[in-house]
């Protein structure tokens, strides 16, 4: 195989140049580039859920800060 820095002609078994000394067989893990995509996907989806989880927690505790408010104002008329 040829070497893609410096172009010199080195044995197919060859794994370092025998002209610059780099690489010539990059090690290709492709298990590992799957694991990592397939991993961010499942990060963006639950990032996702647990916002709109977040924003239905947030109107519930609205409609909850509102019932308080409203039971403590009868309260305060029926009080007075
Ligand atoms: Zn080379």
């Amino acid at each position: 195989m040829y070497c893609r820095y410096c172009g010199e002609e080195n044995p197919e078994e060859a794994q370092f140049c025998r002209n610059c000394g780099k690489k010539l067989k990059e090690e290709i893990k492709k298990p590992k580039i799957i694991e990592t995509t397939t991993n961010n996907q499942n990060d963006n989806s639950e990032s996702s859920s647990t916002a709109s989880s977040s924003t239905d927690d947030g109107w519930i505790g609205c409609c909850c800060l509102a019932l308080i408010v409203i039971f403590i104002m009868s309260a305060l008329m029926s009080g007075i």
